[in-house]
């Protein structure tokens, strides 16, 4: 039996999860890249819906402009590691399951030996160096990764399993050197990027419990006229970074 199987009722009690589902979870271990607006979302579902193990990483302390958005800390959390923050809280709503962290920055060794341990990869950082650096470890290690972005009142997120054959980030965003935007100067609305964070947790678990398919599709919101479009992601033949894994 799983334990305390009452708290995992409602999702059990879903065909396509069932008892077997609840195992699958329970044994899986999710790496967590950035525990901010994306990342404190998403680890909180995962906790909840029982993912056995959970690896954060980051390396910023709760800063007070984060409570706007980064549900997962609290007041008294400002100036804290947000890992450890993170940590406290995941326990405190689910302590059947373990939390790790792998404090950040991770060199690219400690990267790949962290996306290694997992079996899906969530990248909730908020820079392009970090998304670079996280897909090329997932494709090295053959993982899945579940990649989103937030900003303003537009989010997008993707599931990349170059494994399988579908396209990698580096496939859709060549690494072009240019400068980004970022939250801290064009702004984003807790929602947003609650959404965004709460459907990477979705696509993660889907994944886990090898249900749908949604691999190798990139879906974009506006939030603002609020509608929804899917583009599929064509893999690049000439992709540097999966190229050679898929031969
Ligand atoms: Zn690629």
């Amino acid at each position: 039996m799983i334990a305390e199987s009452a708290r995992y009722a409602r999702q059990i009690v879903l065909p396509e999860v069932g008892v077997n589902g609840q195992r699958l979870l329970r044994d899986s271990t999710a790496l967590i890249i950035g525990v901010g607006g994306l990342g404190s979302v998403a680890a909180f579902y995962l906790a909840g819906a029982g993912v056995g193990r959970l690896l954060l990483s980051d390396r910023d302390r709760v800063d007070l402009s984060n409570l706007q958005r980064q549900i997962i800390y609290r007041q008294s959390d400002v100036g804290r590691d947000k890992a450890q923050a993170a940590s406290q809280q995941l326990l405190a709503l689910n302590p059947q399951i373990e939390v790790a962290l792998r404090p950040g920055p991770l060199d690219s060794a400690a990267l790949l030996a962290a996306v290694r341990e997992a079996d899906i990869v969530l990248d909730c950082s908020d820079n392009f160096p970090t998304r670079f650096a996280v897909n090329r470890a997932c494709v090295a290690a053959r993982k899945p990764l579940v990649s989103a972005a937030a900003i303003r009142f537009e989010g997008q997120l993707a599931l990349f399993d170059s494994a399988r054959g579908s396209a990698c980030y580096h496939c859709l965003y060549p690494e072009t050197g240019e400068a980004q935007e970022n939250c801290e100067d064009a702004g984003v609305l807790g929602p947003v990027v609650g959404t965004i964070g709460s459907l990477q947790a979705l696509v993660a678990m889907k994944a886990l419990l090898g249900l749908g398919d949604d691999a190798g599709r990139l879906q974009l919101w506006d939030a603002l006229r609020m509608r929804w479009r899917a583009l599929s992601i064509p893999r690049d033949p000439e992709c540097p970074v999966c190229r050679d894994e898929l031969r």
